[in-house]
């Protein structure tokens, strides 16, 4: 017979049928008359119960049966008397598959901390914690696709390997053919890295937007949603040097078009989690609840499931940077009294406490900032007549801070080149973003949502190395 997934015979209803389901042990116990053994194979939250009449098998073959260790079972759906699952599995017959030292095995059948978990990250899989969160992130990669396809964007796979950097933040990491031992010196003997891939520079993309924007001014609505790469020098729990981004990029979009946008996109994120991924969102929200316990009132955070349609629920704040300034600068955060970081006026780049203060204790909602200072945001933001901002927003979330970056882009040729020169931009290299501006420039709108900033707080988990399967920074590198 055929196998089944545990999920599926979990759903099933025609007790004594016969099926057959593989997977790997969780625990093992019980008597010399009968064994109940809890079997998972990635499907679903709720383990399968084997019930196992210990006489009727081979006592060598039950002593196989530890955790860790892979099982072909065949057996009868049984309706289950203990609570919890409607339907178990009475075996007939068992194949050990792969056999598992229960001594070396680092898991235990017993919560394990996340610090512990993140040091076996290639077992980690094998967790209920880690198979909730490995089946939302794949709930949510299929709602993203999903929200733009029905929208009419087109997927564009922008380039990994690029020659811009659109940020200017200087987090690239390179890409060179070059010869390591034999790196090509300039007139002046400085490494001349024009050289890098068969005479160009090179780099790891730090965002694929200025390749969208070349798309959506010709497909009208596109997106691309791929790894993006920073070498940031900071080992934050927000922070990955490889992360996946989803970039929207939008032809005749304003600012409002976009924010409009960016809140319907994350609210439609949340409410898919709701709708598909409640038993993992539940097992989740119980462990969150547990660690909770010990924390004093005013520390603990929102339930999980109540925080997700807070955001679904609530129509997102709108103001401006300055205004947002003013807030800051008049307020004091409960606690210490003041910020970590001082806000001193009109040029300040927000930290994530001044977007969480806004956020969870000003407003009690999710943010939208527009506006900031063109001082701390990209070149090709769309510059405003007062001369000194930009038509930028970042989305906020409550416990995560900045979640979306986004902005208008500047259309404007001559606004551009004169803001590339400003900032000693190559616009000899960059003629192909130029170009854009020069041959039918439209207005036009897009930001940046991190994937992984997004599965934190789906997830409620507060340490992004716990939301990607294999994390990249600067401790987490060996596979
Ligand atoms: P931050 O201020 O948090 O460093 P940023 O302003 O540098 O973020 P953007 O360039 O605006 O980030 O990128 C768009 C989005 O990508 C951010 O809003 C965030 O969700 C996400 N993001 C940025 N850097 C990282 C990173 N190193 N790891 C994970 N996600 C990131
Ligand atoms: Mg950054
Ligand atoms: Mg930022
Ligand atoms: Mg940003």
């Amino acid at each position: 017979i055929r196998r089944t997934k545990v999920a599926d015979v979990l759903r099933q209803t025609e007790i004594g049928k016969e099926v057959n389901v593989k997977g790997w042990v969780r625990t093992r116990r019980g008597n010399k008359f009968v064994n109940f053994i809890a079997l998972n194979d990635g499907s679903s939250i709720h383990n399968l119960q084997i019930v196992a009449d210990v006489p009727k098998f081979d006592e060598e073959l039950i002593k196989r049966i530890t955790t860790g260790s892979a099982i072909s079972v065949n057996g009868i759906l049984s309706e289950s008397a203990g609570s919890g699952q409607k339907v178990e599995i009475q075996a007939v017959s068992i194949e050990v598959i792969g056999d598992c030292n229960a001594d070396e095995y680092p898991l235990q059948p017993k919560k394990h901390s996340l610090e512990f978990l993140r040091e076996i990250a290639h077992l980690r899989f094998r967790t209920n914690t880690f198979g909730a969160i490995t089946r939302i992130r794949h709930a949510m990669i299929f709602a993203v696709h999903n929200f733009f396809s029905q929208k009419g964007f087109y997927n564009i796979h922008t380039p990994i390997i690029t020659a811009s950097d659109a940020e200017g933040a200087g987090e690239m990491f390179r890409v060179t053919t070059l010869d390591v031992n034999n790196i090509p010196k300039n007139e002046e003997g400085a490494v001349d890295f024009s050289q890098d891939f068969f005479g160009k520079s090179t780099n790891l993309t730090v965002s694929g937007q200025l390749e969208g924007e070349l798309a959506a001014l010709a497909m009208s609505e596109i997106y691309t949603f791929g790894p993006t790469f920073r070498a940031e020098n900071s080992n934050t729990t927000r922070h990955l040097a490889e992360f996946w981004m989803i970039e929207p990029e939008m032809a005749f979009y304003d600012l409002n078009d976009n924010m409009d946008l960016a809140e319907e996109f994350t609210k439609y994120l949340m409410n898919y989690a709701l709708e598909n991924c409640m038993e993992d969102l539940e097992f989740l929200s119980k462990r969150l609840q547990e660690e909770e316990k010990g924390k004093k009132a005013e520390d603990r955070s929102m339930e999980l499931i109540e925080k997700l349609r807070f955001v679904v629920e609530n129509d997102y704040v709108r103001l401006t940077y300055s205004e947002a300034i003013d807030i800051l600068m008049n307020s004091k955060p409960q606690k210490k009294g003041k910020f970590q970081y001082p806000v001193n006026g009109f040029g300040s780049d927000l930290q994530a406490e001044h977007e969480r203060f806004l956020v969870e204790k000003h407003f009690k909602k999710p943010v939208i900032l527009t506006d900031y200072p063109m001082s701390i945001k990209a070149f090709y933001m769309k510059q405003s007549d007062d001369g000194k901002t930009v038509r930028a927003m970042d989305v906020l979330f409550p416990q995560i801070g900045e979640i979306i970056g986004g902005s208008q882009r500047e259309e404007s040729y001559d606004k551009l080149l004169e803001r590339m020169r400003a900032l000693h931009l190559p616009e000899k290299e960059m003629y192909w973003y130029l170009d854009t501006r020069r041959f039918g420039s439209v207005p036009h709108s897009g930001f940046g949502l991190g994937f992984e900033r997004l599965m934190l707080f789906v997830t409620g988990m507060t340490n992004i190395r716990d939301v990607i399967p294999f994390p990249r920074s600067p401790k987490n590198a060996e596979f």
